[in-house]
C-alpha cells in the first residue's frame, strides 16, 4: 500500500525535490532546523536558523560552546527558547562527541543505534531524531508525523500510532532517498490537499480509493 500510496504522490507533485521542499542543505542546519520547528511553524525555525547563521552559530563546535542564555536570545522566533535552546547544546555536544556530522554520516553503527542514541537527548523525540536521520544523515527511517498518521487513517479508517505507521511504511520501502522523498510528499500532499479542514478531495489523486470520501458521500 505504501509503495502505491508513493507512487500517487509522486504523479500528484511531479517537480517536487527534497532540497527546495526543506530550503536548506547544509546537514547541521537541518539538524538544528529539526529541533527549531517543534511545536511551531517552519517560517519561525526558519527565522531562528538565519540568526543562528548570522551569530556564527551553525557549526557544532561553536554552537556546542555557547551559552545556554545567549542561544536562547538568537533562537527567540522559534520560541520555547529556552527547552530548544538546551536540545540544541546537547545536539551540538552529541555532534562533536562523534567527530562532526561528516564522521557521522560514514560512521558504520546501525540506524537503530544511532536512533537511540538521539532519543537519549532530553528534547529529542521520535519525530526530531527521525527527521535529523533521514535528512541531514541519509540514513533510512521516515518519520510517523501527523500528516501521515492523518493520510493513512483517511485513505483506510485505521489510526495507528507514530510507531505503527513507520514500522509500516519501513517494511515496505526501504531506500533512504525513497524515504525522504515520501514523508516530504506526504507533507505537501497534506498541507495542498489532504488538509486537516476542508480537503480538497475533488483535486486528489487518491479519491477513488479514499474510505474517508467515501464515508462521507
Ligand atoms: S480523497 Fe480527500 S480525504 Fe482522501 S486522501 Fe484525498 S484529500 Fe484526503
Amino acid at each position: 500500500m505504501w509503495k502505491r500510496i508513493y507512487h500517487t504522490l509522486e504523479r500528484t507533485f511531479p517537480s517536487f525535490t527534497v532540497d527546495e521542499w526543506w530550503g536548506v542543505t547544509e546537514p547541521f542546519a537541518r539538524m538544528a532546523g529539526s529541533v527549531l520547528v517543534q511545536n511551531t511553524t517552519w517560517i519561525n525555525a526558519s527565522k531562528a536558523l538565519d540568526r543562528l547563521e548570522e551569530a556564527g552559530l551553525l557549526e557544532p563546535a561553536a554552537l556546542a560552546g555557547e551559552t545556554a542564555e545567549r542561544l536562547a536570545e538568537v533562537i527567540r522566533p522559534a520560541g520555547f527558547q529556552r527547552a530548544k535552546s538546551a536540545a540544541l547544546l546537547r545536539l551540538a555536544g552529541w555532534v562533536v562527541e562523534h567527530g562532526g556530522v561528516d564522521r557521522l554520516r560514514r560512521l558504520t553503527d546501525s540506524t537503530d543505534e544511532l536512533r537511540r542514541q538521539l532519543l537519549l537527548l532530553k528534547g529529542i523525540g521520535p519525530e526530531t531524531a527521525d527527521t535529523i536521520l533521514a535528512y541531514a544523515l541519509t540514513r533510512p527511517t521516515i518519520s510517523g508525523d501527523a500528516y501521515t498518521r492523518r493520510l493513512w487513517q483517511r485513505l483506510t479508517g485505521e489510526v495507528l500510532s507514530y510507531e505503527q505507521v513507520r514500522r509500516a511504511i519501513l517494511a515496505e520501502l526501504t531506500e533512504a532517498e525513497d524515504l525522504r522523498r515520501l514523508h516530504g510528499l506526504i507533507v505537501e500532499h497534506g498541507k495542498a490537499i489532504c488538509a486537516k479542514r476542508l480537503p480538497r478531495c475533488s483535486a486528489c489523486l487518491f479519491a477513488d480509493d479514499c474510505r474517508y470520501l467515501h464515508d462521507s458521500i
